[in-house]
């Protein structure tokens, strides 16, 4: 493992427990980091950008990349395809940049055999009520679509146990720290820091 490298990082959670904004919030305070940004073949919600939020496909175009072995990992999440493609990746690590992947429990099995350095991190809402809340203040949608959400979170959050760090949003400020603590601490790791500071290190031992 090249050590000046930066560090993979997989944030997973359910639909609404807000690590989009947690993540945004991250990535604007601490320069160091990128985010990956995904393909897709379902549909662009409002306010999404082709290219920003996720490169926006169709099923033959997802399937071609695919058995191109263009993805490092890939799954079906309730209905769509999504994949990470392997392009990016490795650069954004060679520049020295930590990089995270927002993906689910699936593509989060998948890169941890590929790469069992990466760190995970699952973010949960603080309760089932503030979740349904959060589900249901997104749009004008039926009880039935909410409850639907409602199953498919819990059915996500029944993987929090394969993450190495937990982080519950309840106070979004307080989450924000706590994310950026588990960023923090391992950016200080003695191997990384020895190599963005050799010139440091070899001046104060001299
Ligand atoms: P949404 O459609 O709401 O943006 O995302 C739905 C789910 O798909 C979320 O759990 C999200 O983390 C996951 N997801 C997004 N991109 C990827 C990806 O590239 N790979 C995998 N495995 N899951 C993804």
């Amino acid at each position: 493992m090249k050590h000046s490298s930066g560090t993979l990082f997989i944030i997973s959670a359910p639909s609404g427990a807000g690590k989009t904004s947690l993540v945004k919030a991250l990535t604007d305070d601490l320069n160091h980091i990128r985010v990956s940004v995904s393909h897709t073949t379902r549909a662009m919600r409002p306010g999404e950008r082709d290219g920003v939020n996720y490169h926006f496909v169709d099923r033959a175009e997802f399937e071609r990349m695919n058995a191109q072995g263009d993805f490092l990992e890939q799954a079906e999440v309730f209905g769509n395809c999504y994949g990470t493609s392997r392009s990016a990746l490795q650069q954004t690590l060679d520049q020295g940049h930590d990089l995270i992947l927002e993906i689910d429990w699936q593509g989060a099995q998948q890169v941890r055999k590929l790469m069992p350095e990466t760190r995970s991190i699952f973010i949960l809402p603080p309760s089932q009520q503030a979740l349904r809340q959060r589900l249901t203040n997104r749009g004008q949608d039926s009880d039935e679509i909410i409850e639907g959400r409602m199953r498919e979170a819990v059915s996500e959050m029944k993987h929090y146990d394969e993450y190495e760090y937990v982080i519950i949003n309840d106070d979004f400020a307080t989450a924000l720290e706590d994310l950026k603590a588990v960023f923090r601490a391992n950016r200080l790791q003695r191997d990384g820091q020895q190599q963005r500071h050799g010139e440091l290190l070899k001046q104060l031992l001299a």
